[in-house]
């Protein structure tokens, strides 16, 4: 009945996600106009706007003009769900279920706006390294132990300091070598981000993710389309990746390196 009611929670949050993901490169406000069809503008009323289940019913157009509805909108809206409802079950409904669920939003709503339109957006990534702090400071005062997915302050400052300084001096560093500009500032706010919000042992783990994927995935996309050359894919769908995979097994994997800990 929970597990029910997290997914159902991650499909709500899913949809407000959708909304973030179209608008925030805009500018524009999410909250204000309401939903509308992108093509006939037709308003959408609320029972069309149910998650995963409009879309299933109207098979992915819209209502009034028939217009293709991106397969997306139910992608993120599932992602959401299905993550909740591992989170949950992980987690168990607490603080640590909260703020991790929180996290993975905000890394739901960077990666999709990444591969649109190749950019970090700063709304997100640096109020969500304050936010990661601060709830950070929140669980050890005041909740203080249970949760094993909130990191100590200190780890989380840390983190910030990581996952920041770690990318920045590799930027430098490459910039100098090359006079090629390499990694993106806003990656670089990104895993300052993750740093915050999982703390410092998850900075490695989660760069070295995002690099074997990233490679995975470039050596794919060379052959599926010909490429000579590898192509510069966005990076922080892959940092997001790493720090789920961190997430979910950091824990076991720390363990199984260092049995003594
Ligand atoms: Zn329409």
């Amino acid at each position: 009945m929970l597990l029910l009611f997290a997914f159902i929670l991650g499909a709500l949050v899913g949809s407000f996600l959708n909304v973030c993901i179209l608008r925030i490169p805009k500018g524009g406000s999410i909250v204000s106009p309401p939903s509308h069809c992108p093509s006939c503008k037709t308003a959408i009323s609320f029972y069309d706007n149910i998650p995963l289940i409009s879309y299933l019913v109207l098979r992915g157009h819209c209502r009034e003009c028939g217009t293709r509805i991106s397969p997306r909108y139910f992608l993120v809206e599932l992602l959401t769900a299905a993550l909740a409802l591992a989170l949950f079950d992980r987690f168990g409904l607490g603080f640590g279920f909260l703020v991790s669920f929180v996290f993975i939003c905000a890394l739901i709503v960077i990666s999709f706006i990444d591969l649109d339109v190749r950019i970090v957006p700063d709304v997100i990534s640096l109020p969500g390294i304050l936010l990661g702090l601060s709830l950070s400071v929140i669980g050890y005062f005041i909740i203080s132990g249970e949760s094993t997915v909130v990191p100590s302050p200190v780890s989380s400052l840390l983190g910030i300091l990581a996952g920041g300084g770690f990318l920045l001096a590799t930027a430098w560093i490459y910039e100098k070598i090359t006079g090629v500009e390499g990694m993106g500032g806003g990656d670089i706010k990104l895993l300052a981000m993750i740093g915050a919000f999982l703390g410092w042992p998850s900075i490695p783990l989660t760069l070295f993710f995002a690099s074997l994927v990233d490679y995975v995935v470039g050596i794919a996309c060379m052959l599926a389309t010909g490429a000579g050359r590898r192509l510069a894919l966005p990076f922080a769908p892959f940092l997001c990746s790493g720090a789920l995979v961190y997430l979910f097994f950091g824990d076991a994997l720390i363990h199984f390196y260092l049995p003594s800990s």
